[in-house]
């Protein structure tokens, strides 16, 4: 079972080549490099604790490159709150010292042996159970689960104080275990599926062999799940996977009767009821009981869920805004993290990565967006994970659209059954009125300029009608070389019923390397100042400017109209 790739953070160009060592560990993982400070790092950051916080919220395991006490002090604040703990390791710059700090259940020890193997040291191994039996007796390999981690807290330390223990059930991880064995001990470590209370003096851990295969129409999907295990006396602790139909893919009881129990949901297409699906994916097992829409299976050995049917397909629209990662939302960094496939105009999706050796690239050209809408849903249908790039938002002149359009027009139900979420990002208006203050700080109209996918005249008609209702404008795609007069022609309209004075906002490459912003009046706007990577924003009659202490100018559209209010 796959686990989690873990993000190195360095805060200088001196760590760079201990980091690329450890890299060489984990395939796929990225080399994140404080901005002005590292040059050649997989990916950029600012800010190193709001950087570090977010792994760790999302789970990531952190390696960093700097003093222990750093990372102690910036993830003090997330250690009282319950949820996620990864492993959290400090390594010194010149890999000469390997520290597991957080994340003992999560594995963090293993990963500061392999590290430290990687750059010849030894690792700062500080747990007792773990140095005394050489393995962490209560984080037992993917594949089983620990009973009670306050009961085995007490009983490895107990085992420390010196008692001999019995090992009942295969343990084949305990082979090489340093333990005083002894058949007649007090101490038992028992490996089973049976659900029982555990006795005093017992380590349980459950092996993961259990499946339960189950029909969308059972009632209360989460408590007949338990009573059936429990009727056959299984331990809920052993379920490895709950295995549906097909057919019920797109149920939202199963997803949320996996999510109660903490399991994967897979699916398999079987004609036949329970009993055939869960015979038919695990063709060793015992059945153990079929109730009407519930069926266990027991395999002889832990079940791996990513081997059992498949998963459901997921399709996720994001959009990446204007181009700054830090401008880009934490839930499309997780998605990106998440993604198998990766679909888009090839300019976005390499501001989007970079991405692992094992995500697959789909590039097109900006044009052939019903195809790629389509294509992803094929790779979503096979049960993939897959990402629709835009930039900015998905929602606005991009993809969420032709994605929606695409399934509209699809009566194929496996596309029907993908998990399609649509992501948000900062879209253009918004980044480059940000920058210039608040020009749209009122009622305004988002327009398109290109006249590809609508006709010219609906076009003039709007902006005659918006330029009369005296909102804020923006203009995405103002111009490009095959649409040269347009915005000459739009810029007379709104001439119309704008004065020359109307304050106009050119953001260019906004949020990208070269950005350029620039505050103009309409008088003084001509269309060879813009060009296709430029937002275009005019005021309304109210926008106003004043200068900035720093040089340049802020500018503002009031929240009233007409009358300032008293305040
Ligand atoms: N979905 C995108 C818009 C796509 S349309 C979004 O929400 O931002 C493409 C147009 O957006 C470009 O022609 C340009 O007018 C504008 N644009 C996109 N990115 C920009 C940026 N970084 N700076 C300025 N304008 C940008």
């Amino acid at each position: 079972m796959a686990r989690p790739v873990p993000a190195i953070v360095i805060l200088g160009n001196g760590s760079l080549a201990t980091a690329r060592k450890i890299a060489q560990l984990y395939p796929g993982a990225l080399i994140h490099g404080l901005a002005e400070r590292v040059e050649g790092a997989d990916r950029v950051y600012h800010e190193f604790g709001a950087t570090l916080r977010e792994f760790y919220q999302q789970n990531t395991p952190i390696i960093a490159l700097c003093a222990a006490g750093i990372v102690i002090r910036t993830l003090a604040p997330l250690l009282l709150e319950k949820g996620a703990e990864p492993p959290v390791l400090a390594v010194a710059e010149d890999g000469s010292a390997v520290v597991p700090l957080l994340g003992g259940l999560g594995g963090v020890n293993v990963m500061a042996r392999e590290i430290a193997a990687g750059l010849e040291v030894a690792a700062a191994i500080t747990t007792s159970g773990e140095l005394r039996f050489g393995t962490c007796l209560l984080n037992p390999p993917s594949g089983y689960a620990l009973g009670d981690l306050e009961l085995g807290k007490r009983f490895v330390s107990d085992l420390l104080a010196g008692q001999s223990v019995r090992v009942e059930g295969a343990a084949p991880w305990l082979a090489q275990a340093q333990l005083l064995e002894d058949p007649h001990a007090q101490l038992s470590i028992h490996v089973g599926h049976a659900e029982r209370a555990p006795a005093a003096n017992e380590l349980m851990i459950y092996p993961r062999n259990v499946l339960v295969a189950v029909s969308a129409e059972v009632a209360d999907l989460p408590g007949a799940i338990r009573s059936a295990l429990h009727q056959a006396n299984i331990a809920v602790q052993s379920l490895a996977c709950l295995l549906v139909s097909d057919l019920d893919m797109a149920s939202a009881a199963l997803r949320e009767a996996a999510l109660d129990l903490g399991v994967p949901l897979r699916f398999a297409s079987v004609s036949g009821g329970v009993s055939e699906l869960s015979r038919h994916s695990v063709p060793n097992a015992t059945i153990v009981s079929a109730d009407t829409g519930i069926a266990i299976a027991v395999a002889t050995q832990p079940l791996d869920a990513a081997q059992i049917g498949r998963a459901r397909g997921r399709l996720a629209v994001i959009g990446l805004g204007p181009g700054a990662a830090e401008l880009m939302v934490p839930a499309v960094k997780a998605e990106l993290a998440r993604a198998t496939d990766v679909l888009g105009y090839e300019t976005y999706v390499r501001m989007a990565g970079p991405f692992r050796e094992d995500q697959v690239l789909h590039c097109t050209d900006n044009r052939e967006e019903m195809q790629r809408a389509r294509h992803a849903f094929e790779l979503a249908a096979q049960g993939r994970s897959v990402i629709v790039v835009s930039s900015g938002d998905p929602g606005v002149f991009a993809m969420a659209a032709a994605v929606l359009e695409a399934l509209y027009e699809s009566s194929e139900p496996s596309w029907h059954s993908v998990d399609l979420e649509i992501l948000p990002g900062v879209s253009a208006s918004l980044a480059t009125a940000a920058q210039a203050g608040a020009p749209l700080g009122h009622d305004f109209c988002v327009m398109s300029l290109s006249d590809n996918l609508k006709p010219w005249a609906i076009i003039e008609k709007r902006l005659d009608l918006a330029a009369e209702a005296d909102l804020a404008l923006a203009f995405y795609n103002p111009i490009s070389r095959a649409r040269p007069w347009q915005l000459g022609q739009a810029l007379a309209i709104v001439g119309r019923h704008r004065t020359p004075e109307t304050v106009v906002v050119l953001g260019r490459d906004i949020g990208r390397p070269g950005q350029s912003l620039r505050v103009t009046t309409l008088g003084e706007l001509t269309p060879d100042q813009v060009d296709m990577r430029t937002m275009v924003l005019i005021g309304s009659s109210t926008t106003c400017v004043f200068p900035r202490a720093e040089g340049g100018e802020w500018v503002y559209t009031p929240r009233w109209y007409g009358i300032k209010p008293a305040s």
